[in-house]
């Protein structure tokens, strides 16, 4: 099963992302979380990417593509892989569209989450909470300022990749604002649909 989560900053892909992959034994591959990775670890692309994400723009696509294209070859993706925050460009989705025709596959759904723009900073400023109190460490780019830039550049570039899917008929939108059980419930009838 290869699926992506679409959606806003906030919107949950990333929560819904690792409980999924927990029940399907599929990977997650979060984009997000692997820039994230190369910023602390100091690499190239960490250090080329470490302002653009602090200041809530996005990385370019020819860093994001080739970090994916890596990642799917590995051994643990063959049972599938839910990609959450990639791709976030309609050059991303061209170029995975392509990486995968390669590899003789295609994507079996795309699944939106929809939710009111008016939810996305209290959400925002809930996990930085939720970070706190756990002990975490809150990420760089969890802020008013940063989420306005991350907002911005999801309806720059991100927003129109449900039109490209609706048009190739993968798309599935569901609502987003649910609590996080009914979501997942959302998204399992949506996998089952799909795999009958
Ligand atoms: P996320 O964890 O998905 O919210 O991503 C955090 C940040 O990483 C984004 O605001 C971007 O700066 C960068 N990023 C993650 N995925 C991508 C992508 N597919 N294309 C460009 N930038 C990305």
């Amino acid at each position: 099963m290869k699926l992506i989560l679409l959606g806003p900053p906030g919107a949950g892909k990333g929560t819904q992302a690792e409980a999924l992959a927990k029940r399907r034994g599929l990977v997650q591959l979060s984009t997000g979380e692997m820039l994230r990775a190369a910023v602390k670890a100091g690499t190239e692309i960490g250090k080329k990417a470490d302002a653009v994400m602090k200041a809530g723009g996005l990385v370019s696509n020819e860093i994001v593509i080739g970090i994916i294209a890596e990642r799917i070859e590995q051994p643990d993706c063959k049972n599938g892989f839910i990609l959450d925050g990639f791709p976030r460009t309609l050059p991303q989705a061209a170029a995975l569209d392509k990486l995968l025709k390669s590899k003789g596959t295609k994507l079996d759904a795309v699944i939106e989450l929809k939710v009111d723009d008016g939810i996305l900073l209290s959400r925002i400023e809930n996990r930085v909470k939720e970070t706190l109190a756990a002990g975490g460490t809150v990420r760089a780019d969890d802020n008013a300022e940063a989420l306005k830039s991350r907002l911005m550049a999801y309806y720059r570039e991100t927003a129109p990749l449900t039109g490209y899917y609706f048009a190739k008929e993968d798309l599935e939108t569901i609502d987003g604002m649910a609590p996080i059980d009914e979501v997942a419930r959302q998204i399992d009838a949506i996998l089952a649909k799909v795999a009958a």
